[in-house]
């Protein structure tokens, strides 16, 4: 298989790329920087009917030990540009954070909820990218600000969607579905004092600080399990009397029971071996069944 890529790399170790420094090799590897070598990547691997993956921070994904058959396209388009009316349009491969902090400077609010989320504006747009209100009383939705989005739809043809089309739910989107791939995304934003803001992110980064272990002191996906309704993932395993449990150099964190941390040299198997015994043993002992949240990706 020959693929046309410029700049197109054999046989790269995915671990850097990930949050959880976790990961064997990809057969072919490829950064772009422009939506346009975006969309050439994918549509070559179409064309040649080569199996890839698109990874924006590796912050949601395990890749197994022995990698990845095909191409990953490690996406770094980032470009940005703010219209009238408050909107910004980011392409896929920004970072929530640095949109944040461009933001901020202006005095437009709707991305400080999220501070200190490792994402890309495409792994957002996936996962629907959340977190607590303020007054911690409900969930925050990046979908709440996103007003359309460029895509590169299934079919290989470029067109522009608004908010509704990604049918937005708990830590999901039709992209869970559908391989389309998002391009760029039109948020938005609403103006408030830069204090405000910054009391917000201020606020979130502290509880972050006090209830999860962090990057990059401990690698991880952030959490594991998906949430369960008034009775938390967590929680569950905290009263199996799981913390600290270990497999390998993957460790049940002893600050927050729903993530699973890489003390250092853990495989992709340490991991997995961690989260099947977790669920075993959940289930025997509470009765509930605990479902991932993060996706493995890779040969097994
Ligand atoms: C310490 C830590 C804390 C976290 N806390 C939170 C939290 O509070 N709330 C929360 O919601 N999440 C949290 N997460 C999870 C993670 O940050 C989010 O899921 C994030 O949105 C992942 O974005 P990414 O760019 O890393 O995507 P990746 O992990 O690289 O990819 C995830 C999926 O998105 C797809 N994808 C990426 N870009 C595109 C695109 N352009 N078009 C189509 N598909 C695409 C990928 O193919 C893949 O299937 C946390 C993670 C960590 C490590």
């Amino acid at each position: 298989m020959v693929l046309s890529i410029p700049n197109l790399k054999k046989n790269i170790p995915l671990a850097p790329f990930t949050t959880y420094k976790i990961g064997g090799p990809a057969d072919w590897f490829v950064e772009v920087h422009t939506t346009e070598e975006l969309t050439q990547a994918v549509l070559e691997a179409k064309r040649r009917k080569t199996p890839y993956f698109l990874l924006g921070c590796g912050a949601n994904i395990l890749f197994t030990d022995k990698g990845f058959r095909g191409l990953v396209i490690r996406n770094l388009a980032n470009k940005t540009t703010f219209l009238e009316k408050n909107k910004l349009v980011a392409e896929s491969g920004a970072i929530i954070g640095d949109l944040l902090n461009l933001c901020y400077q202006r005095g437009l609010s709707g991305f400080e909820h999220f501070v200190d989320i490792p994402s890309t504006v495409g792994g957002a747009i996936w996962q629907n990218l959340h977190f607590l209100s303020p007054d911690r009383k409900h969930t925050i939705f990046i979908s709440g600000i996103v007003s359309k989005s460029r895509i590169l739809a299934e079919d290989g043809n470029s067109t522009t969607v608004d908010g509704e089309y990604f049918r937005f739910g708990y830590d999901t989107s039709i992209l869970h579905k559908q391989k389309d791939i998002v391009l760029d995304v039109t948020f938005q934003l609403s103006q408030k004092p830069k204090s405000e803001i910054k009391s917000v992110m201020e606020a979130n980064r502290e509880w972050r600080k006090t209830k999860q272990p962090q990057l990059p002191e401990f690698p991880s996906c952030g959490s594991v399990f998906k949430k369960i309704e008034d009775v938390g993932a967590g929680r569950l395993i905290e009263q199996a009397g799981l913390k600290g449990m270990r497999i390998g150099d993957a460790e049940i964190s002893g600050k927050h029971a729903n993530f699973i941390v890489n003390l250092g040299n853990a495989k992709a198997n340490d991991v997995l071996a961690l989260i099947q015994y977790t669920q075993k043993t959940v289930k025997e002992k509470s009765g509930y069944s605990l479902n991932t949240e993060i996706m493995v990706v890779g040969e097994p």
